[in-house]
């Protein structure tokens, strides 16, 4: 069986990320997408709401759960059994941060590895962050976020 974590912020769940939940659910029998609190990032929606978008956008794939952790992902990851961590790349920008953070969960736990997606290219330029900024200015969100999560975003900046 194998298993995996697809951690970040989701805040909001754009199609990039669904792109990336979908393809993977497919080579792991099991996927957990896990909402984490990034103290880097002043978050926009609550852990709840960020959940519950997950939970509508991936009720068509059976293999995979939602699910949130406060703390270290490495510990989750053991809690859950997990020893697959997947993350997504949309350009050479993220490979830095994430390749040091594989590289620090695997000398933190060297049994858990970290593969990557690479993005799908109809979104290699989406981010949660440019969502929130077009949402934000009145600007249609339609063609970036799951149909499921549209009006739910939109009406956070009404
Ligand atoms: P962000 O706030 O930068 O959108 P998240 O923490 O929500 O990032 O992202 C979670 C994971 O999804 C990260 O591994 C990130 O690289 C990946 N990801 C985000 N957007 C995309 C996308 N458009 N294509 C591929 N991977 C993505």
């Amino acid at each position: 069986m194998t298993k995996a974590i697809y951690p970040g912020s989701f805040d909001p769940v754009t199609k990039g990320h669904l792109d990336i939940i979908i393809r993977t659910s497919k080579i792991m029998s099991h996927l957990t997408v896990a909402v984490m609190e990034n103290p880097r990032k002043v978050a926009t929606y609550n852990i709840e709401k960020r959940v519950e978008m997950l939970k509508l956008v991936t009720e068509p794939y059976p293999n995979v759960d939602v699910d949130y952790y406060k703390g270290l992902l490495i510990d989750y990851a053991q809690q859950r059994e997990t020893d697959i961590i997947v993350k997504g790349l949309r350009a050479i920008s993220d490979f830095e941060f994430e390749f040091q953070m594989a590289l620090v969960n695997q000398k933190l736990n060297p049994a858990i590895e970290t593969l990557f997606m690479m993005t799908n290219s109809k979104y290699s330029y989406l981010s949660s962050s440019i969502v929130k900024e077009i949402a934000a200015l009145g600007g249609d969100v339609s063609s970036l976020v799951p149909h499921e999560v549209h009006s739910m975003i939109v009406d956070k900046f009404k």
